[in-house]
């Protein structure tokens, strides 16, 4: 089979990225070589605890070493995404780490600016003596595609959470999207949520934009190709218990962990087919759903072993609609619980 450009996201949406990049990685690899130049990559690092780099340092089929050494584009004889300014991997610093990064923004061919972190206000975040949210501006204004990978850099993640008397987070912290709209640069960031972000989501997202393709997005700016489905409707192995109505209370048994508090009902991810390290699980497997796909994370969907109320069916409302800010609306889950609960003796009473 020849993967072309047009059937390229195609292709992962039907097998999922980790089984498309294990099954089609020789062909994925075909592709790029058809690839006219060689892209630059400048990676940032914000607010952010760099886990989403290790998750990266991390991928497997195809590993880092093959990533940054043998996956070439094109005729350039350079690898996919040896970024050009990467902190974490560049043994560059201070002065001559700068330069790089001037040598990327002033490179006549096609740029990538991936973000790691989220954005926070002047004064909380200083590299080389120069404000972060100056480094991604002037990125930013000169890119050719914007990835912000992680929780942090797209909606604000961990470092944007509220302290734990509520007062709003008092370093600002937001993501690469909000933040180029505030400074109006109206580019199109594309979100790779999770914390940290799958490295399967960030290369098939990297390797499609340089064959061409750029993914479709969803309203939260995510890849419809791995964020387009609601985990708990469309892709969850343990749904069958759910409808069932066989639910655990502690992990290592089995069925549904909707009553552990299993956020999979209002998280729109392919977790549940892609999983983590190699194929070999994720987090319903062996505890619960927290979540970290959505906008609104961590705040908005703690506490995590808290029970979601069960809005999707019983109103006939679609997950994604009812969006982050569910778990907030304590009086609508009363009232849900309330709807459940006419609706669940209403049933008894048409059977008897
Ligand atoms: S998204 Fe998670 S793993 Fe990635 S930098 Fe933020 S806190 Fe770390
Ligand atoms: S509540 Fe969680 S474990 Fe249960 S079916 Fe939904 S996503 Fe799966
Ligand atoms: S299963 Fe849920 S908590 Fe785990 S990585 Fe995916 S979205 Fe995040």
């Amino acid at each position: 089979m020849k993967l072309s450009r047009r059937n390229f996201l195609k292709l992962v949406g039907a097998m999922g990225a980790s089984t498309f990049l294990t099954t089609c990685k020789a062909d994925l690899v075909k592709a790029l070589e058809d690839v006219k130049d060689y892209w630059h990559i400048c990676w940032l690092n914000g607010a952010a605890c760099t886990g989403c780099t290790i998750s990266f340092a991390q991928s497997a089929d195809p590993d880092l070493v093959q990533i940054l050494t043998e996956i070439l584009v094109g005729n350039s004889g350079l690898p996919i995404a040896l970024p050009d300014y990467m902190e974490t991997i560049h043994v560059a610093s201070g002065t001559l780490a700068e330069e790089l990064k001037e040598r990327w923004r002033q490179s006549k061919r096609a740029k990538i600016l991936i973000v790691e972190g989220a954005v926070q206000d002047e004064g909380f975040c200083t590299i080389h003596g120069k404000d972060f949210r100056e480094h991604l501006k002037e990125a930013a204004e000169v890119a050719d595609y914007i990835i912000a990978v992680g929780q942090c850099a797209t909606y604000g993640g961990i470092p944007g959470a509220k302290p734990w008397d509520g007062e709003p987070n008092p370093t600002g912290a937001k993501g690469v999207q909000d933040f180029l709209y505030e400074v109006g640069i109206n580019k199109t960031v594309i979100n790779i949520p999770c914390c940290p972000a799958h490295p399967d989501h960030i290369i098939v997202t990297l390797a499609s934009l340089m064959l061409g393709v750029v993914p479709e997005l969803d309203k939260y700016g995510r890849p419809k190709v791995f964020f387009g489905k609601n985990m708990h409707n469309e892709l969850c192995p343990y749904r069958p218990y759910y409808d069932r109505g066989i639910f655990i209370t502690k992990p290592g048994e089995e069925g549904c962990r909707f009553k552990m508090g299993c956020k999979g009902p209002i998280c729109n991810t392919d977790c549940a087919i892609r999983k983590w390290n190699n194929g070999t699980s994720y987090c319903v497997e062996t505890n619960i759903c927290i979540g970290c796909a959505e906008p609104g994370w961590p705040d908005k969907f703690s506490p995590f072993y808290a029970e979601v109320p069960e809005l999707p069916r019983v109103l006939g409302v679609g997950a994604e609609t009812i969006g982050a800010g569910l778990l907030g609306a304590t009086l609508l889950g009363i009232g849900i619980h309330a709807v459940r609960h006419l609706g669940a003796k209403k049933h008894k009473k048409e059977e008897e």
